[in-house]
């Protein structure tokens, strides 16, 4: 099995500590309605504290860059998309500063809908100055035309910026969903928004952004969430990479031999820690869960939430069911290229399937 949800519907409803997280979570977003995204799946854990376990010691010292030398020190602090793609950011602004595009726009994207992160909003609360600091930089960097901070809380702190509340639903954060959000533009997924002059960045990105302008980046570093997603209980953390995951789960969290090891994007696509797996841009978490124990072969109980709620409007229960009467069925029909393996569809299945992993494996074939 890759990448898979560690949390499911049934699964936060047996526990009563993450229903009640989740619970509370619900009601501190916005309840707008809106027809797209569709899934509305809440936190299910809070944040209980920071601790910085970055090496500083071992850092080169740094200096204050210039404006025009800021793209450049990018590149040299290796610096990647904080949202986990891994990406190098000098790259995707190189892109966007070469667009042909009338306008320029900058989307800094505070969404973090995935239920089991906390980061994003603890920096959006506790590093707000260094997000406009870095946004004004990065906004003169590309000669945005506009900027939004799109995020999910109202936060009456941010002045100067013009804030877009995003409405709490999943997968709200996707690039693509996200610029659908914020500028009613559709951007297919063959085309690179970046390249129409549409400049998504992650608010943590930005935040590196801002500390190698003023001197001060810990390079290979960066905040993640450790969490117990049994207990419902997260601490914002920040590593270097290169640490090993599991240390910084027990040092974090201690040891808890009773519970299974993850860590990966976000807890609705997570894999189980390897031995000695690090800490690198990808990883979002580190964290303790339950085992979930998928079943593909479970009867489908044909309760539609898979399809109701598939962001990219996929027919997913059709697809199921076509695959469960005949395995070689032909599924371009089902257009499952579309498929942006959010892990909503299996977070939902009332019959226990993976039907994340299902739909990936059909559209490979
Ligand atoms: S089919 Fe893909 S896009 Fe649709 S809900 Fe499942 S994982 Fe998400
Ligand atoms: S969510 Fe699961 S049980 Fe419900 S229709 Fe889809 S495959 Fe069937």
């Amino acid at each position: 099995m890759g990448s898979y949800p560690i949390i499911t519907k049934s699964y936060v409803k047996r526990n009563e500590k993450i229903k009640k997280v989740q619970k509370e979570n619900k009601s501190k977003y916005l309840r707008k309605i809106f027809a797209y995204p569709k899934a509305s799946i809440t936190k299910v854990i809070t944040e209980n504290g920071y601790i910085d376990m970055v090496g500083k010691e071992e850092q080169p010292e740094t200096k204050v860059i210039e404006k025009n030398e800021l793209l450049k020190a990018i590149e040299e602090n290796e610096l990647t998309g904080m949202s986990g793609n891994g990406f190098p950011t000098y790259k995707k602004l190189k892109s966007v500063i070469a667009s042909t595009a009338e306008n320029r726009i900058l989307i800094i994207n505070g969404a973090e809908c995935d239920p089991g992160l906390i980061h994003d909003e603890w920096l959006i609360r506790n590093r707000l100055e260094d997000i406009i600091f870095g946004s004004k930089l990065v906004s003169e960097m590309i000669q945005a035309s506009e900027t939004f901070l799109a995020i999910k809380l109202k936060n009456e702190a941010i002045e100067g910026m013009n804030v877009k509340i995003l409405p709490d639903r999943y997968p709200m954060g996707q690039e693509r969903i996200l610029i659908k959000q914020v500028l009613n533009v559709e951007v297919s997924k063959n085309e690179i928004p970046a390249k129409k002059g549409i400049l998504v960045i992650n608010v943590q990105t930005v935040i590196m952004i801002a500390e190698i302008a003023k001197g001060k980046f810990s390079k290979g570093s960066r905040y993640i969430t450790v969490a117990d997603y049994t207990a419902g209980q997260a601490k914002v953390v920040r590593v270097d990479y290169g640490m090993k995951a599991q240390e910084v789960l027990q040092h974090i969290l201690g040891r808890q031999d009773n519970k299974g090891m993850y860590a990966g994007g976000g807890v609705m696509g997570a894999h189980r820690l390897e031995h000695n797996e690090m800490i690198t841009p990808l990883t979002n978490f580190v964290g303790y869960g339950a085992d979930i124990g998928y079943n593909n072969d479970s009867r489908c109980k044909g309760c539609g939430n898979c399809t109701r709620n598939c962001p990219m409007g996929i027919k997913v229960h059709k697809v199921v069911d076509d695959y469960a009467k005949n395995k070689n069925i032909d599924m371009q029909k089902y257009e499952l290229e579309k498929c942006i393996n959010c892990g909503t569809c299996t977070f939902l299945c009332q019959a226990g399937k993976n039907i994340m992993e299902i739909v990936n494996m059909l559209k490979n074939k």
